[in-house]
């Protein structure tokens, strides 16, 4: 008998004991069950891969003299003093003393008549909390509490207590006490193991089994700082399947996607080498490579999966046009759908006036387009329009195409997975579904796209258009704003144009819109007799629009706007730019805006006005600004700096949730985990289906899609 014949049996036990549904364990009932399920949690292996956030340590006592703030401890002492707060501050106050000579505070600031009572001089207690630097001396505020009796102290725990993430609706106690019980039918590693032993061996990963006993039920010794940094064997151990599996989701969802037939599209060329000959500059070495690409990819008989990553100003618009007049030749249509209006906007404005004199009809739909102009663009796409420019209006119901061959996707980092399929499954047409490009308006740094993008092919425009300056950065605080606006004026009374962008955090058009009223009427009446306008996103379509023909036609010097700017917006001859309050945002915000400058051949500049004092993190970010105009650079310290989550952007963060994993600090693990998965995904797809049902889970993220 070979070994993998008798291997099946085991493996089809351990298949058996982790599919087992949560009522099968003692102490989960049916309420239980349903409320864990609400989480994603229904089979047992679902908690053996719900890990902890933290832990508690109460293998030990601190002595209340060696308390430090910040720290949680165990304290144990006897009550030496209680007071309690009435009327306006009914709070609870407990002396603790222990032989360590000090007195730690209990405060209480909800409790009840019963509680209050249990306190009485002289009686011991044991407690578990988080030490404050209190007015006179260490407090807990509502501390974790038992009486105990004098001279018969319960013994120490013997293990860090797991604290796992929250679930509504069930109490800590009893999903640790679920999470324990399924923990006691965890299979030896024989059964357990999913990834081969030949390829885990020159990894150096400790086995499943005992990493899963490590992080659920830590030794009082275990290394704690290593548990919380997430650097434990036992944690890079299981972010290192986690990774495996998430990498396979994708991979999945990009096999799927590729199984269904494209059209192929083709075209005589002649559509295209008259867009060239109608552009007022040559392409660039990189934009020529990265359309050759996106050719051979068309000309193929599987939809493309293709992003187009380039610094902001490579011209991505360019090669994003090429590509529709492709598809336009062969016959098919085309979708562009950009996150915002007003970037849509932009693409709608530039592909009008390079396509419109070929001949080609451009479409404009987007959530605003309502009554009968809807009516109007909806027939038009119905009936096979050549481009359709929109918002994620695009996908909404009543949107039908006639023959979608090619979906591009402005700034990736919006829109997550699931809405890029959705655009493509609405285009399927005669059982083909259309070719994807995607470009994203921030590099994303290497290690990131190759797991945030496992799913897409890349393509690199690592160059941009000749003749133009680097921006020159300068980060100046607010108090010499007289300064900067005394600056704007020389500019302007020089020919320049500028921007001045008011910037928020909270992405609040309404406030946003007030900051930019604000700062548009004072920047009127500091620069009389200069042609001031302003431009936000609560602004009509129509309004917006005017606002930014005129100033690209140069009747506006200076335009007041909000960050509804920060992608796409094209004004080659804006050569200067204020960026208020910019210590409150992040790197690739900052890059952005700056990127809306030196398009043109004038030197531009980019002044950061800051509000005093910084944070260290914004010194840092201005600093990354002032040094580096390469967005591939400054995305990788942004990496450093907020973590992927961020980075990717609010849509893509819910793909990116990991249990265990941390792209930043594992990143070193990536390409370890993309060689794990070529195997798997070759040699032994079954395996890579339950490595992925393991982590993904009840939720079956990937599943739907
Ligand atoms: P992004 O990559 O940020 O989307 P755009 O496509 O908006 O960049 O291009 C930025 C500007 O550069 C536009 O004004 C565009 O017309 C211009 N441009 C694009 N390609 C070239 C080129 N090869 N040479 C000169 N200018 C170019
Ligand atoms: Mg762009």
């Amino acid at each position: 008998m070979s070994a993998a014949s008798r291997a099946a049996p085991a493996a089809a036990a351990a298949a058996a004991a982790a599919e087992q549904p949560l009522a099968a364990l003692r102490g989960v009932g049916t309420a239980l069950a349903a409320a864990l399920a609400q989480r994603g949690l229904e089979r047992v292996q679902d908690l053996w891969f719900h890990l902890p956030l933290r832990y508690e340590d109460r293998t030990r006592i601190t002595a209340i003299a060696e308390l430090l703030p910040g720290q949680r401890a165990q304290v144990e002492g006897t009550v030496s003093a209680v007071e309690r707060g009435f009327r306006f501050r009914p709070q609870l106050r407990v002396a603790l003393d222990d032989d360590s000579g000090a007195t730690l505070l209990l405060r209480f600031i909800h409790f009840s008549r019963s509680q209050a009572e249990q306190f009485a001089p002289g009686q011991r207690l044991r407690c578990y909390g988080e030490v404050r630097h209190g007015a006179h001396g260490p407090e807990i505020v509502h501390p974790q509490y038992r009486r105990i009796d004098a001279g018969a102290a319960p013994a120490l725990d013997e293990r860090l207590t797991p604290v796992y993430p929250a679930a509504e609706a069930i109490g800590p106690r009893r999903l640790a006490g679920a999470v324990a019980r399924a923990l006691d039918r965890l299979p030896d590693d024989a059964e357990l193991e999913l990834i081969p032993a030949a390829l885990r061996a020159p990894l150096r990963l400790i086995p499943l089994r005992a990493a899963l006993l490590e992080v659920h039920r830590p030794p009082a010794d275990a290394d704690l700082d290593a548990l919380r940094a997430g650097t434990h064997p036992a944690q890079r151990r299981l972010a290192f399947e986690e990774l495996l599996a998430h990498h396979i989701g994708l991979r999945r969802l990009r096999q799927r996607v590729r199984a269904q037939p494209a059209p192929v599209l083709t075209g005589d060329g002649a559509l295209c080498a008259a867009f060239e000959r109608g552009l007022s500059f040559a392409l660039t070495a990189a934009q020529r490579r990265v359309n050759a690409e996106i050719a051979r990819d068309l000309a193929a008989p599987m939809p493309m999966l293709r992003l187009v990553q380039g610094d902001v100003g490579s011209g991505k618009t360019v090669v994003a046009a090429q590509a529709a007049l492709v598809a336009v030749a062969a016959g098919h249509q085309v979708a562009l759908m950009a996150p915002t209006e007003l970037l849509a906007e932009q693409h709608l404005l530039n592909f009008r006036a390079w396509l419109e004199p070929l001949g080609v009809e451009v479409v404009w739909l987007a959530g605003k387009v309502q009554g009968r102009a809807r009516q109007t663009a909806l027939a038009r796409v119905a009936a096979g329009a050549a481009v359709v420019v929109g918002t994620h209006a695009l996908m909404q119901e009543g949107v039908r195409f006639a023959r979608l061959g090619l979906a591009i996707i402005d700034e990736q980092h919006r829109f997550g997975v699931h809405q890029r399929l959705a655009l493509s499954e609405k285009g399927r047409s005669d059982g083909r579904v259309p070719h994807q490009l995607v470009l994203t308006a921030t590099p994303i740094p290497r290690t990131l796209a190759m797991t945030a993008c496992a799913d897409l092919d890349v393509s690199v425009i690592d160059e941009l258009p000749p003749g133009r300056s680097p921006v020159r950065t300068v980060a100046i605080a607010d108090r010499r704003r007289a300064e900067v606006i005394g600056r704007i004026r020389e500019a302007c009374a020089a020919g320049r144009q500028a921007y001045w962008v008011c910037t928020l955090i909270e992405e609040n058009e309404q406030l946003a819109a007030q900051a930019a009223e604000v700062a548009f009427a004072e920047l009127s009446a500091a620069l009389p007799g200069l042609a001031v306008a302003l431009v936000h996103g609560r602004m009509k379509t129509a309004e917006k629009q005017a606002v930014m023909q005129a100033f690209k036609a140069g009747t506006i010097a200076l335009l007041v706007a909000t960050t509804v700017i920060e992608v796409g917006v094209d004004v080659p001859d804006a050569s200067l730019m204020v960026v208020e309050n910019a210590e409150r945002l992040g790197l690739a915000q900052l890059h952005q805006l700056r990127g809306r400058v030196g398009r043109g051949s004038a030197a531009s500049s980019c002044v950061l006005l800051y509000r005093t004092p910084l944070s260290a993190l914004a010194r840092e970010r201005l600093a990354v600004l002032r040094a580096t105009n390469d967005g591939f650079r400054i995305a990788e310290k942004d990496l450093q700096l907020r973590g992927p989550g961020e980075v990717l952007g609010t849509r893509q963060t819910g793909d990116m949730a990991f249990r265990v994993a941390d792209l930043l600090r594992d990143a070193d693990l990536l390409p370890a985990v993309r060689h794990v998965a070529d195997v798997l995904l070759a040699d032994q797809p079954a395996v890579a289906d339950r490595l992925q049902a393991r982590w993904v889970g009840g939720t079956a993220r990937f599943a739907q899609a």
